[in-house]
């Protein structure tokens, strides 16, 4: 079968990893450092707060933003869990909002209509590597003194206007995932325009320790000490997972021309094939692929879905309304909220799309697709 996302390991990625097995340190040591340095310098240069995945960096952003009870966190249902899960977990009110029809991407005009003076977080998501609309989204938040979160576990190394992803919004998440579009594993990191919340963000996921001796409130002790302030977790980056991270970055740039190139051949051959729609792109706009979502029309997704799944193609649908999960359902949220979203979910099938993929590859999905909706 062959996978709608995998990752792609190079003799130098294995050799970077071994080379960290032979030395002193496993976990907490310089090649976090270096991959948190890297991934900032990808990312605009903001502060980067690695961590253990993608739901631990949304987990410790909106906890660094001080997310809580009596706050609301505006969000898409065109995302995974965890986007919006993240802000649950801390006691927040999480309200959706709908998604424009075409791209799936937050709409600035339904958001602007849920805000209030209790919105914490607008937190957007790149769906499938297409960065959302910031410049009509900034400015809402901004006026309800709320901050931007862009969920950016599709879209590193794409950019918006001339900027990358990770200077897009106040805060920036990731995901190391191996589907993604780099991977260390298990993995993620949180990228801050504020280095105060970059601070918070790192004590967060170091159990809360501090170890800055003029922040001490216990004063007395020897050397040795640290102590905690606020509640932490541990959600470190080990130096393990760090150094594939660091060997993977360096070959993102090439994974993302070829993510391109495989978006651009599937774009051609399905442009014109009969109860399809290809995904769209705005012309401000140089995503990085992380999904190729064509919709299926006809009311034959889980049709197409499963003939293709029994001809070794390993489409997905990504994703369920967010609101539709039970843990949703039995707070009240109703089915019917986000229509577009809805819309989208009941049409989304996501194709094989991976630096491995070939061109031949690319050519039998096509072939498979076509011959299935005949
Ligand atoms: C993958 C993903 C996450 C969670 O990342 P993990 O590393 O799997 O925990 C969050 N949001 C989106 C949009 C994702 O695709």
């Amino acid at each position: 079968m062959l996978p709608y996302g995998r990752q792609s390991i190079s003799s130098d990625d294995i050799e970077a990893v071994a080379a960290i097995l032979r030395g002193d340190w496993l976990t907490t040591g310089p090649t976090v450092t270096a991959f948190e340095d890297a991934i900032s310098a990808a990312t605009g240069g903001h502060r980067a707060v690695s961590c253990t995945s993608g739901t631990a960096a949304l987990h410790m952003a909106y906890a660094a933003a001080g997310v809580g009870p009596g706050d609301q966190v505006v969000t898409t249902p065109m995302t995974f869990v965890a986007t919006a899960s993240g802000a649950s977990i801390l006691g927040a009110e999480v309200v959706f909002a709908d998604v424009e029809e075409d791209t799936a991407l937050l709409d600035p005009a339904a958001v602007e209509a849920v805000v209030t003076d209790r919105t914490k977080v607008i937190a957007a998501v790149d769906y499938a590597g297409h960065p959302a609309d910031y410049d009509a989204l900034q400015p809402i938040a901004d006026r309800v003194g709320a901050l931007t979160l862009d969920d950016a576990a599709h879209s590193i190394g794409g950019t918006y206007r001339g900027r990358p992803v990770g200077d897009l919004a106040d805060v920036t998440t990731l995901s190391f995932f191996p589907t993604k579009n780099l991977t260390t594993g298990e993995g993620g990191a949180a990228v801050f325009k504020d280095d105060t919340l970059a601070q918070r963000a790192h004590e967060f996921h170091f159990i809360g320790l501090v170890r800055d001796k003029d922040r001490f409130e216990i004063t007395d002790e020897g050397p040795w000490h640290q102590e905690v302030h606020e509640f932490g977790i541990n959600y470190r980056l080990t130096d393990v997972a760090s150094a594939l991270g660091l060997s993977q970055l360096a070959r993102l740039a090439a994974f993302k021309q070829r993510r391109t190139e495989i978006t651009a051949r599937y774009n051609a051959a399905l442009a014109d094939v009969a109860g399809l729609r290809t995904p769209v792109q705005r012309d401000d706009v140089d995503p990085a692929w992380h999904l190729y979502p064509v919709r299926v029309l006809d009311g034959r997704r889980r049709e197409v879905f499963e003939k293709m799944r029994e001809r070794g193609v390993g489409v997905q649908v990504n994703y369920i309304p967010v609101y539709w999960h039970p843990v949703y359902a039995h707070l009240g949220y109703q089915r019917g909220m986000c229509p577009n979203a809805e819309a989208f979910y009941a049409e989304e099938l996501s194709l094989p799309l991976y630096p491995d993929l070939t061109d031949a590859q690319v050519d039998q999905v096509v072939e498979t697709l076509v011959e299935v909706l005949a």
